[in-house]
């Protein structure tokens, strides 16, 4: 019957322009949508959006009540709780040594994060694509861990990227070509030490030493050496301000305040960097020992690429003074501190999130991929 068949062919024709309507309206909602590159570190969460640049950078600290589970405080707000919390209040760092050690405390942290960074695009209730770096050693679970966290905290796409491939990217080296680079990424909790080339990690090695360490080493230094115990934040501070990897040519020092272990009374000691130097020695051995070691399992065409174009370290831990120095003298290659080497990984994600092709080459597969 031809009215039928009319009926059936406009039934079709109904189909197909809902179909391309909603294709439309999810290619309108994906251009609003604010895609977001996200930097999921043992010590720092950055978040990257193309509209703002880096939206968000804060401690990946959650604090909770353990009495009644609530999350108390998150990010910036819960590091200034570490250390001085009641006994039913706890300070966690989900991430510790690079690997989800707490994934449901990560999850939280992860939505709440998203949700900050999205609040004043409430109204349109994007869906946006997410780009997040992941430590090179995590297990398909804490893969899947990540993913998961993401799409709940509303995510519609999400692209697992090695930290290490984003540092690269956010540092412009050219890690889809046929050419060796090497980047140490020096963070919190973990050490990465990675060989790229043709979009590719092709060697590397992960240490559970970093900054955290250094600073447990200070800590350890003035408790032994000045019968004083001093913070974790304290000990971070001497770090930063006066810590580097062999002795400066101007030299510093810096008064700090910690506990007495005789008397157990406040008290202030002067601190000079070449006691941070030997404070931290055998830390910084064990980091450059790595990264020899990892020269020595990388194929030979790939070292000579890297003799020829440098290490490249990022990280807050590439900070330290005098790193770049004692790695170039034990390596005999040339090393270079990345430019800002803390908002490297945030910014490879940012690049990925404007790149489909590059994207589509260096993305690790997730578990449902
Ligand atoms: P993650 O990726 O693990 O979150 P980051 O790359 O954010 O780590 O680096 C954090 C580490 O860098 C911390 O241990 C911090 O103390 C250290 N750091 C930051 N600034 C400096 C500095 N100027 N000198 C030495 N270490 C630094
Ligand atoms: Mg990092």
């Amino acid at each position: 019957m031809k009215i039928e068949g009319d009926i059936r062919e406009y039934r079709l024709l109904e189909l197909e322009n809902c179909f391309k309507y909603l294709i439309m309206i999810q290619k309108i909602l994906g251009k609003f949508s604010k895609d977001l590159g996200i930097d999921l570190g043992t010590k720092n969460t950055l978040v990257y959006t193309k509209e703002g640049g880096i939206v968000l950078s804060e401690p990946s600290v959650v604090a909770i009540n353990i009495r009644t589970d609530e999350i108390l405080a998150v990010g910036e707000e819960a590091r200034r709780m570490v250390g001085k919390t009641p006994a039913h209040i706890k300070a966690i760092k989900p991430l510790i040594d690079g690997v989800i050690s707490d994934f449901e405390v990560t999850e939280k942290m992860l939505k709440y994060f998203i949700n900050k960074t999205h609040q004043e695009n409430f109204i349109l209730t994007p869906r946006p694509r997410v780009v997040i770096g992941i430590p090179l050693d995590i297990t398909e679970v804490e893969k899947k861990a990540v993913e998961d966290a993401a799409k709940s905290a509303g995510a519609r796409q999400v692209y697992l990227i090695e930290e290490s491939m984003a540092a690269a990217i956010g540092n412009r080296l050219p890690v889809s070509e046929a050419t060796a680079t090497m980047v140490v990424d020096i963070g919190g909790g973990t050490t990465e030490i990675s060989v790229i080339s043709l979009g590719g990690v092709v060697a590397w090695k992960t240490l559970r030493i970093a900054g955290n360490e250094l600073d447990q080493n200070i800590i350890d230094y003035i408790r032994e050496e000045f019968n004083v115990l001093i913070g974790e934040q304290i000990a971070e501070r001497i770090k930063i301000k006066i810590g580097c990897a062999s002795r400066l040519d101007e030299p510093l020092e810096m008064e700090v305040r910690g506990r007495g272990l005789i008397d157990g009374l406040p008290k202030s000691i002067v601190i000079n960097d070449g006691q941070v130097v030997e404070a931290i020695n055998k830390t910084v051995q064990k980091i450059i020992d790595n990264i020899k070691i990892t020269l020595e399992i990388t194929p030979p065409e790939l070292v000579s690429d890297i003799y020829e174009k440098g290490i490249y370290l990022t990280g807050g831990g590439a900070l330290l003074r005098n790193f770049d120095k004692e790695i170039a003298k034990a390596t005999k290659i040339p090393v270079r501190v990345a430019e800002d080497p803390l908002t490297c990984v945030v910014r490879g994600t940012g690049i990925l999130l404007d790149n489909d092709e590059l994207l589509s080459k260096v993305f690790s597969p997730g578990v449902d991929d």
